[in-house]
């Protein structure tokens, strides 16, 4: 984290807050915010136990440092992040949503926080009926016929969809090795091709954001396993093309794989399965409101069409004749385990409480501000900022700021919201020099007037003072930093000076 470092990635010091340093310039020798009690058990020797040389009779070079000092210092830092519950956070293709405390307290709950894998089913029956239920929520919101909570993240939930895809066409004798995805697909998108094995392919959009289904004829052949497609797509749109696709698709023979880790514009509304999608992925940490960043922990539960089920991962969680819950192993086609354990239990518990408190109702009703909400803001920015796809938008939208005679840049204008207590939106993706903002269905509306003020406002700085936009953010303890060297050549470990 750039606010903790000494250092600059280029070794230049960064600005840095001098009543507030480093955990390892505080303290003193000998202060403590630990107390052990005496040993109870004979000491061996480390010398003898692991010789000599493994004795570093200096000891670590670790701070030393009471309690309170302790708490303030992790306080302070703390209450330098931005997060969803302190900020706006329009983050685009991330669905930062607001994370409800019923879903923390319900994995709190000891019969739920204190199992043990390894436990046997009849001790842990209350939790495999929960991810039993989820399972069958997951079905009825996709529409498709079965559902694995297996995966740990959405990137991992497209390999699983990906390995599945390819052991059904190899059943049928088949080898397949292409895959084709739009231009605006997300990253993981061909990374998942490549992982297993598959060539990706692109398949061009036309000017409205659609997939160009000339192309898409074109490209489509035996050789194809399948077209994952993400739709709305990362431009905001959705593609009514999309019964039409899956007809193009299926004709050759090929899957169609719905990267369905945004399902905020779909919920309640219309069924994957619906307009023929073969599998998908959900993420819980965008759709489901559980935790998101920090690299996890995430789960991407995959769903599949009836044909695809003798494939899914095993175990699969099931109910059994005489009403018990279990792990079901005996599915001899499937692609085996993709995940230590059961997926990540935590998380799913989590999901499992915010699809109950909203009912089917409550999703709808998500989707549809969620929707609200995004064309509400591209509405009110539209006579500013030059959006390239025309409305209606799903759950977010994209502008391109273009000022006649400016150099300002989207990474200007999203460190400028820093200064406004607004996370940047995303940035230069999927089209160059983009602003990506979704902000989901949690917010107010005076937080969304809030948001356009601030566009407005900076709009208005980028003709009449652009050395303020270009120079921001001015509130923050780090101003900018240099990008480029703290992706490239990372250092984020301090050293005694
Ligand atoms: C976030 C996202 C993914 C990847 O999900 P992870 O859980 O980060 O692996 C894939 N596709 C789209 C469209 C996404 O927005």
């Amino acid at each position: 984290m750039a606010t903790n470092t000494t250092a600059s990635p280029t070794g230049t010091r960064l600005p840095r807050d001098e009543d507030h340093p480093l955990i390892f310039e505080r303290g003193a020798a000998g202060a403590s915010a630990a107390w052990l009690p005496p040993s109870d058990v004979p000491c061996v020797d480390p010398a003898f136990a692991f010789g000599e040389d493994a004795v570093d009779t200096a000891g670590p070079e670790i701070p030393e440092i009471g309690e309170m000092d302790l708490v303030r210092h992790y306080t302070r830092l703390a209450q330098r992040l931005f997060s969803v519950d302190a900020n706006f956070y329009p983050l685009g293709s991330c669905t930062m949503k607001y994370n409800p405390r019923v879903n923390e307290r319900a994995a709190a709950m000891p019969g739920f926080a204190r199992l043990h894998p390894y436990q046997d089913e009849a001790d842990v029956q209350g939790i495999l009926e929960l991810f039993h239920r989820l399972r069958l929520a997951l079905q009825e919101i996709s529409g498709l016929a079965e559902v694995t909570l297996q995966p740990a993240a959405g990137a991992q939930g497209e390999m699983t969809g990906l390995m599945i895809i390819n052991a059904y066409h190899r059943s049928r004798g088949e080898n397949r090795v292409k895959v084709l995805t739009p231009d605006s697909a997300h990253g993981t998108n061909p990374a998942t091709c490549t992982i297993c094995g598959r060539q990706a392919c692109t398949v061009k959009s036309g000017a409205d954001g659609r997939v160009d289904l000339k192309d898409l004829r074109d490209q489509v052949d035996e050789q194809t396993a399948a077209l994952m497609i993400t739709n709305p797509n990362t431009v905001g749109v959705f593609d009514e093309q999309i019964a039409e696709i899956a007809k193009i698709v299926h004709a050759r023979g090929a899957q169609l794989y719905l990267d369905g880790a945004n399902m905020n514009a779909l919920l309640g509304i219309a069924k994957p399965a619906s307009f023929g999608v073969d599998a998908m992925h959900f993420n819980t940490h965008k759709t489901f409101s559980t935790p998101h960043g920090g690299g996890g922990p995430g789960a991407g539960p995959v769903g599949v069409a009836e044909h695809l089920r003798p494939f899914l991962p095993v175990p699969q969680i099931v109910r059994r004749e005489n009403g018990t819950y279990g792990w079901d192993e005996d599915r001899p086609k499937s692609i085996g385990k993709v995940r230590s354990f059961y997926g990540q239990s935590g998380v799913l518990v989590r999901a499992y409480t915010y699809i109950r408190a909203l009912g089917g109702d409550g999703l709808r009703d998500v989707a549809e501000k969620a929707v609200l909400s995004a064309n509400y803001l591209a509405a009110r920015l539209r006579h500013r900022f030059e959006m390239p796809f025309p409305p209606p938008y799903a759950h977010e939208f994209i502008m391109v700021p273009r000022f006649a005679g400016s150099d300002v840049t989207e990474t200007d204008i999203a460190k400028r919201l820093i200064d406004f207590g607004i996370h940047p939106p995303t940035m230069s993706w999927p089209i160059h020099h983009c602003l990506m903002v979704e902000p989901t269905e949690t917010e107010s509306l005076d937080t969304l007037d809030r948001f356009v003020a601030a566009m407005l406002t900076i709009a208005d700085e980028i003709e009449n003072d652009p050395e303020r936009v270009r120079t921001a953010p001015h509130t923050q303890p780090v101003r900018r930093v240099d990008e480029v060297s703290a992706a490239r050549k990372p250092n984020v470990r301090w050293r005694p000076q």
